[in-house]
């Protein structure tokens, strides 16, 4: 039985501190989090300068030669399932922060964001638990030959940038398996969400998880606790999702000391729909893409490439699908959308609703601000948007946007949606629609993207690989991918 949350409860603003070494500590630079739907405040956040964040590091260090590295791995896969058992115990305090940091619909939080969270630590003490191991034997010319092996050792101190647009299930993604491959972290959520890091502190503190394997430091990016992180010289690797401009600002940072880098960023994903696909399920599946989480998906489609004959029909569905979608608080089972992440973020979607009309866009739907509540209006709603009648030159066509809006553009035939599709300078996901099996298996393999659903969008197997070409990302991480990144491998070679 789900708990039933009071909302007067949530609005209590309450301080969170930096986790060190096992420790909360006070900085004496305190700066808020607000609340996305109402501005309220939410919590008051202790900022981690360069002292917090070398400490941190050193914790991290100093953990990773001593009890966390005596365990053998059936014991740290205990401890992972500990944590993901703690998780789950308190599922919704994790629903409760992710709403109040996020201000997305309690439904779409308790199915995707936090069971994912739990799942991300039990899925990745399963993969380190059952990893095989290399074995060659080899021929020497004494005659009494040698044994090759290969061992995975942890990498070092992983430092965990995050952003915010599904706080707990992709800070996880990257815990879960940095430490069941025996690393120590340092995370840095994003300054916006930062109650689900701070409560992953205590589930650790809870289990038993021994002192520095997990630390927490909140703050900024540039010149900031983000960057003092990313920086530090004691951090061996850094794995970090985000927006692809800090990705390469990051890359920098990582070139310093020859540190891995693992980078998942942004994206401009089509959807592709052909005039044979099953109607429904694309309209369904496309106004999920769109516009789940208020579009702020790395995933997210925004662009939509419809068969000419069925361009129209397409069009006005989604429109009335999109114009049911009612703008509510979280914890109304009847909000279709929640609004977007600040009123930063808000100007940033609206220059480009702007910039659209400037284009020549056809408005289908939206291009504003809802209408709220007074007691909402502080809130950074925006109306969910279509629109048509622009070219994939167009600077809505071009760029992540990475607000609830959709460009809708016609095509005639296989060869030239491929070649518009591709035409971009990201390559993360891509939506086929399609009853040709032929074709879903052609197209899939022809568009530049890390991942290709056919009738579907964000159906996700955590031991499948996911990245993102071009400037979407480096490296592949999921199931047994992100033990490349997450330890070393040494060769032992014993001679007989
Ligand atoms: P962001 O790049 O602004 O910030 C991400 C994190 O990096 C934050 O914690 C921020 O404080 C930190 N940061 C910023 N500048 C830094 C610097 N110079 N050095 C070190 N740290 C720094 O991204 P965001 O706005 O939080 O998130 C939205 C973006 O993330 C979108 O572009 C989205 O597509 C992308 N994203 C990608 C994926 C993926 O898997 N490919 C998943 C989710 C989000």
């Amino acid at each position: 039985m789900l708990r039933k949350l009071d909302f007067e409860e949530i609005v209590k603003a309450r301080n969170i501190r930096n986790f060190i070494n096992g420790e909360y500590i006070e900085t004496g630079r305190w700066f808020e989090k607000r609340a996305p739907y109402d501005g309220h405040v939410v919590a008051r956040v202790a900022e981690a300068g360069k002292a917090e964040v070398d400490a941190a590091v050193r914790a991290a260090r100093e953990a990773l030669h001593g009890p966390w590295s005596k365990l053998v791995v059936t014991e740290r896969v205990e401890m992972l399932y500990a944590v993901a058992n703690e998780i789950d115990r308190r599922f919704e305090d994790f629903v409760e922060a992710e709403m109040t940091d996020m201000g997305q619909p309690a439904h779409f939080i308790r199915h995707v964001d936090v069971p994912r969270g739990a799942a991300n630590f039990k899925l990745f003490a399963d993969i380190i638990k059952n990893v095989p191991t290399e074995f060659f034997e080899m021929a020497t010319p004494d005659g009494r030959g040698a044994l090759n092996y290969s061992v995975r050792k942890p990498v070092g101190v992983v430092a965990v940038i995050c952003p915010w647009n599904l706080p707990f299930l992709l800070m996880t993604w990257k815990v879960g398996p940095a430490m069941a491959c025996g690393n120590t972290v340092v995370v840095k959520p994003s300054e916006e969400t930062p109650q689900a890091a701070a409560l992953l502190a205590e589930v650790m503190t809870t289990v038993g998880i021994p002192k520095g394997v997990f630390n927490v430091v909140h703050g900024f990016g540039p010149d900031a606790a983000g960057e003092f992180l990313t920086t530090h010289p004691q951090v061996s690797a850094i794995t970090f999702t985000g927006e692809t401009r800090t990705g390469a600002a990051i890359m920098k940072a990582a070139a310093d000391g020859v540190r891995p880098v693992s980078l998942e960023l942004g994206g401009k994903n089509a959807a592709i729909v052909f005039a044979d696909c099953d109607r429904d399920a694309a309209i369904e599946g496309t106004l999920r893409s769109a516009f789940a989480n208020c579009g702020q998906v790395c995933l997210g489609t925004e662009r939509v490439y419809v068969e000419r004959p069925i361009f129209d029909e397409f069009v006005s569905r989604l429109k009335r699908g999109v114009e049911a979608m009612k703008p509510g608080l979280p914890t109304d089972p009847a909000s279709g959308m929640g609004p977007l992440i600040s009123q930063e973020h808000r100007d940033k979607v609206l220059s480009y609703y702007k910039k659209a009309v400037e284009e020549g866009a056809t408005v289908v739907t939206g291009g504003g601000i809802p209408e709220m509540p007074e007691a909402l209006k502080a809130g950074a709603w925006v109306q969910p948007t279509i629109w048509t009648g622009l070219g994939d030159d167009s600077v809505i066509a071009r760029e992540e946007i990475f607000g609830p809006c959709a460009l809708v553009m016609p095509f005639d035939n296989e060869a030239e949606v491929i070649r518009r599709a591709n035409d971009n300078d990201y390559g993360l996901a891509t939506a086929i629609w399609t009853t040709n099996l032929s074709r879903a298996h052609r197209v899939a393999a022809a568009i530049e993207v890390g991942i290709a659903w056919v009738n579907s969008w964000f159906l996700r197997d955590l031991r499948t690989p996911f990245g993102g070409v071009k400037q979407s990302g480096i490296g592949r991480e999921g199931g047994v991918h992100s033990l490349e990144f997450y330890t070393e491998l040494k060769n032992v070679c014993i001679k007989l």
